[in-house]
């Protein structure tokens, strides 16, 4: 469903009524003594008690049914190619998917699978402003997708980073894809990234695909990019000490991920935990990929980290809502006014032997989304991917 521009000229009112649970997305407190939810024009104005907030004049309203409300998804780690095509499998309408479970934004780790990617200086900047001024402006299910993020390679030089931040480019591609093994190397051009605004993320574990090689935890040190990426491996993890070791030693985001080893995500969450450090921890599934695309991967990881790691559902929420948009620089992942007006509606799925949502997680289930909302529009009503809602929320004006 592409979202109508043109809808855009008068103002629009948005009031979310009759929540049961809302989820804020931040750590700090995931659950808000709310129930309801004003959004104008794309984004929050108001979150309180509905006697306490203004709720007149509204252009759409939504019962929730007493469901949980909680930010939409950010998948901090996805590799697009072009509009809603994966060459990886081969498949169309992979995104549009992940929006039906419950992604919202996602972020682009390198538009590596490209055919044909062009690796010299200028064709790899050319190819990085393509993709992000395409993503921008296409955007499948609604998704806003954070794309252009080049990979770098040997023969770039401070001017290249200076003139791909002054394009528009916010982010690289995993550090590590392209020709620059070395560390030295890595650091010098993360921190001419870093100077003009631009994010990085490094590959970390060994190789993803024949092509690509082993980054250990020397080379992440070393290159100390603002994002350890898939910090579980990408599928292969690195040994636990070394695991563990980068979580004591640096202080940049822990990225987990569903396409990396599972008994590694485990390892990372709890040494997060042990450290009081559960804010770097941020969540990606590094898709599409050789094991496929996961419309549901966030959702699987969440519930993954909660039932096997033993955190409460609403802080697995957290880290991929809240925590990702404050180490990723969003405006969206948080339930607050200012915040773009994205939501995902769950509720827990039919004959889940959870006693509600958040049991249901804890227990290791999936949620069932009964809709998506994306800027303060409908993305989606019921989830066509994810097990049937108990209860599913209405428009109702
Ligand atoms: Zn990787």
């Amino acid at each position: 469903m592409a979202h109508d521009d043109s809808a855009k000229t008068s103002s629009s009112k948005l009031v979310i009524r009759n929540i049961g649970l809302l989820l804020s997305g931040d750590l700090a407190s995931p659950i808000l003594d709310a129930d309801t939810i004003v959004a104008v024009d794309g984004r929050i104005t108001a979150v309180g008690r509905e006697k306490d907030v203004d709720t007149t004049q509204a252009t759409m309203t939504v019962d929730a049914k007493r469901t949980t409300v909680a930010p939409g998804l950010i998948d901090s780690h996805v590799h697009p190619v072009c509009g809603d095509w994966t060459p990886r499998q081969n498949q169309l309408g992979w995104i549009d998917s992940y929006m039906n479970g419950g992604v919202t934004t996602m972020v682009s780790a390198g538009e590596v699978h490209t055919p044909g990617r062009p690796k010299d200086v200028v064709g790899l900047k050319a190819m990085a402003i393509f993709a992000q001024r395409a993503f921008h402006a296409y955007r499948p299910g609604g998704v806003k997708i954070y794309a252009g993020a080049p990979v770098i390679e040997h023969g770039m030089v401070e001017d290249d980073f200076k003139e791909l931040a002054a394009a528009g480019v916010t982010i690289l591609g995993e550090v590590g894809l392209g020709s620059v093994k070395d560390g030295k190397t890595a650091r010098q051009m993360v921190r001419w990234a870093r100077k003009y605004g631009i994010q990085s993320t490094i590959h970390t574990g060994g190789p993803s695909i024949p092509g690509s090689s082993l980054i250990d935890k020397d080379m992440v040190l070393e290159t100390d990019a603002d994002v350890i990426g898939h910090v579980n491996g990408g599928h292969t993890a690195l040994p636990d000490e070394q695991i563990t070791e980068l979580c004591a030693r640096s202080t940049r985001a822990l990225e987990i991920v569903h396409n990396g080893n599972e008994r590694a995500a485990l390892l990372a969450l709890r040494t997060a935990m042990e450290l009081k450090q559960m804010d770097r921890v941020i969540l990606g599934t590094d898709s599409p990929a050789g094991s496929g695309v996961q419309p549901l991967g966030i959702l699987r990881l969440i519930s993954l980290l909660s039932s096997l790691g033993n955190i409460p559902g609403e802080q697995a929420f957290c880290l991929a809502t809240g925590n990702t948009a404050k180490i990723r620089r969003l405006d969206c992942g948080l339930i607050a006014p200012g915040r773009e007006a994205s939501f995902v509606f769950m509720d827990k799925a039919q004959h889940s032997a959870g006693k509600n949502l958040l049991d249901s997680i804890q227990k290791g289930d999936l949620p069932g989304i009964g809709m998506v909302i994306i800027d303060g529009a409908v993305s989606a009503h019921r989830s066509r991917n994810t097990p049937p809602a108990t209860v599913a929320p209405e428009v109702v004006k």
